[in-house]
């Protein structure tokens, strides 16, 4: 289908300096846990959005130097020459496809670790590093003139690496330039510190350094963050952010701007709305004729195409967005939007780079397996035998399963016991905040609705019998899991004593409108966002709730989804009674008995009800009913049975709908035995 005349505006090209953009699409830097340890696949990765359509595509901050060095985070580097191969690697995965390759090169100042260079980090004043207990020194004249020097190299590398745009820094409290701005924490004395012109000058020489080394062949850009969210006491929308815009209006050729820190730039889908960011950013178009770039989990090309008719934005960026679907631009030129992947904000390819590992994504399990597996997003080689492949369980794994076997032109049948599809995401998009999570469920069912090949039967709880009277070659068994009624995680490994008399709930409970009444204890022994979703629903149902958690506070493990403090601060004004390293002992008639988690000090807590948020039973019924059967396969026809996702191991959805796509990949595929699934890029020994 030819494009839709109206999003014509989105494939006009965009000059930035030198170079021009193919198109409106804009990946801008994000993190992907594999930078520069990882050159090969990290390449790869970025190769496929520019096959995809995205005229720009991006690294993510980038090191310049070993006093920058972000370690234990994995980013990418051109720390001195032998990077620069590293870097070509993603240039010419980029320029394969026509679009523009830009490199965000960046000093951590005193948010760098230097834990692996040992170096002394460095800022603009004597302050305490970000996160550890040592200290940033503060630089002196010398220390500016060489910060200079190493970025203006930095650049000059960059160019011999292949990168067309070149950036400068200002963003996410993460880089030097960012410091000087800060009034609350360049409090020099000196020509750097004190007015808005001396705060901005570290940021207007770096960035007039850069022109001046690759401007003539690269476009600058400059990544600034408008808004910290801490009111006045930091840059502010309203107020500081317009001046150096202004003052630096025409300096750059693109600027590219969001909002400050992270957490904020990258809001989880449970607490802003896409487009959050265009009342930190609209103004910045007023105040320069230069292209402005910016984000807000753009997933829709309508609200693309309003962005830049209203004013706000000339180019679309996106992060997220294009990890969960790198064809959107492709997708939205082929007339194909109902094929559109979308984001669906719940920020796990975050964590893979909180956490010191490869990244992932919930909607998109090829996102980092690219050269590891071979994996694409759209594409699958085609069926290898005539097996028809029965998928039991219509959740994130038998979906994701079933599409991928779908493409390939296996004949599927997809049997789900409940009368719609999504497994868990139907139920848990329900849930406050998680409405976006159905898109899980929209995409993948919407994806097999369309084949002719993969048959759908609702309402259809299969048994083992039934599976072997069906005659497959092949079956999947995604049956998903069951949140456990007993009290047993982490704190816990033993079901605990429960009176009868006490009413105890579980999160399938909730999710099946079965609800406590009066006091709620809600225990959370998951640490996910589980517990302080269902606070919310409790509040929100006209309960009082008391919080009980081991962890040291609310929804601990959210903290890598950027989302920890949003949610304490939520419960928090709610009302929510929150007791923390209280682990739960027993449950009594009226009461729960807690223990505090360092002491053991017993105390109770009165309720009228319990909610446990503790661990997940996988259902693996059908499976080992159908393994017990075993010596009854070959008579039935059928060759292989197979747990996928939660029913093998509970996890989030993410790792239930990569489960399904390797099933997908790996039917038919030869058997490999104990060798490592994917290829793997060892660091060479050093000749010596
Ligand atoms: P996952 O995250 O691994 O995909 P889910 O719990 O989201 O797991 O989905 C599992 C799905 O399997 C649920 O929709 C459930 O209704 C379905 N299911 C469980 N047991 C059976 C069965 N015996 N026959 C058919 N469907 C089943
Ligand atoms: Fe979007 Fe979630 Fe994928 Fe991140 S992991 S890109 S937030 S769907």
């Amino acid at each position: 289908m030819p494009r839709d005349p109206r999003y014509d505006i989105l494939f006009e090209p965009v000059r930035i300096g030198p170079v021009t953009a193919k198109n409106r699409f804009f990946q801008v830097p994000h993190c992907n846990g594999m930078g520069h340890a990882h050159p090969h696949a990290h390449a790869a990765m970025r190769g496929m959005k520019a096959e995809g359509g995205w005229a720009v595509v991006s690294t993510e901050e980038c090191e310049i130097h070993p006093t920058s060095d972000v370690s234990p985070y994995v980013e990418a580097r051109l720390w001195d020459d032998h990077d620069i191969p590293y870097n070509a690697l993603m240039c010419e995965a980029v320029h394969k496809h026509g679009a523009l390759a830009a490199v965000e090169l960046n000093h951590n100042g005193y948010s760098a670790s230097n834990l692996y260079s040992r170096e002394v980090p460095i800022g603009p004043v004597h302050q305490i590093t970000r996160y550890y207990p040592f200290q940033a020194r503060a630089m002196d004249r010398e220390d500016i003139r060489n910060f200079r020097r190493w970025h203006r190299e930095a650049a000059i590398r960059a160019k011999k690496a292949g990168f067309d745009i070149v950036y400068v820094y200002a963003g996410h409290d993460l880089s030097l330039p960012m410091h000087f701005l800060q009034r609350r924490r360049n409090t020099r004395t000196d020509e750097y510190g004190g007015s808005l012109t001396n705060r901005v000058r570290l940021f207007r020489e770096v960035i007039e350094d850069t022109k001046d080394a690759v401007g003539g062949t690269c476009g600058v850009a400059v990544r600034f963050a408008t808004d910290e969210m801490m009111g006045p006491d930091g840059i502010t929308a309203e107020g500081e952010a317009r001046d150096v815009v202004a003052m630096l209006a025409e300096l750059p050729d693109l600027w590219d701007v969001n909002i400050s820190d992270w957490k904020f730039d990258s809001y989880s889908s449970r607490f802003a709305e896409e487009g959050y960011q265009e009342k930190f950013v609209a103004f910045v178009k007023t105040l320069t004729t230069k292209p402005v770039v910016g984000v807000g989990r753009f997933t829709s090309p309508d609200t693309m195409v309003s962005q830049i008719k209203r004013g706000v934005l000339d180019m679309i960026g996106a992060a997220r967005p294009s990890i969960a679907d790198p064809f959107i631009p492709k997708k939205i030129e082929e007339g194909r939007l109902e094929d559109i992947r979308e984001c669906i904000g719940c920020n796990i390819c975050v964590t893979g780079d909180m956490t010191g590992a490869l990244s992932r994504c919930t909607q998109n399990p090829t996102f980092m397996e690219e050269w590891r597996k071979g994996w694409h997003p759209e594409l699958i080689r085609a069926k290898e035998s005539e097996a028809r492949v029965l998928v039991v369980g219509a959740g994130p794994a038998g979906l994701s399963a079933a599409r991928g076997l779908g493409l390939r032109g296996y004949e599927v049948a997809l049997a789900e016991a409940g009368t719609e599809l999504g497994g868990r995401v139907a139920g848990e998009c329900r849930l406050p905040g998680l409405a976006a999570w159905g898109r899980v469920r929209d995409y993948w069912g919407g994806q097999i609705q369309k084949m002719p090949n993969v048959q759908i039967y609702l309402d259809s709880t299969l048994s083992a019998d039934e599976v072997l009277e069906f005659g497959f070659d092949q079956v999947a068994i995604a049956t998903g899991s069951t949140w456990r009624r007993d009290g047993v995680a982490r704190f816990q490994t033993q079901p605990i004593p429960i009176d009868r008399d006490m009413p105890v709930f579980t999160p399938n409970d909730l999710m099946a409108g079965r609800l406590p009444k009066g006091t709620v204890l809600l225990y959370d022994d998951d640490h996910y966002y589980m517990g302080g979703v269902l606070a919310e629903l409790l509040v929100k149902n006209g309960c009082t709730v008391t919080f009980v958690t081991p962890s040291i506070r609310v929804s601990d493990w959210s903290y890598n989804t950027l989302e920890q403090a949003f949610i304490q601060k939520r419960l928090i004004e709610l009302g929510v009674d929150i007791h923390v390293t209280r682990g739960l002992m027993s449950i009594a008639r009226d009461h729960a008995e807690v223990a505090c988690t360092y002491s053991s000090r017993a105390s109770r807590i009165e309720c009228d009800a319990v909610v446990l948020v503790t661990a997940r039973l996988p259902n693996d019924a059908l499976y080992l009913d159908l393994k017990a059967r075993q010596a009854a396969w070959r008579d039935a026809g059928l060759r292989n049975v197979k747990l996928i996702g939660d029913a093998n191991a509970p996890a989030p959805i993410a790792w239930a709908t990569y489960a399904g796509h390797r099933y997908a990949e790996e039917l038919d595929a030869p058997d490999i035995g104990d060798a490592v699934p994917f290829r793997r890029e060892l660091a060479q020994l050093a000749v010596r």
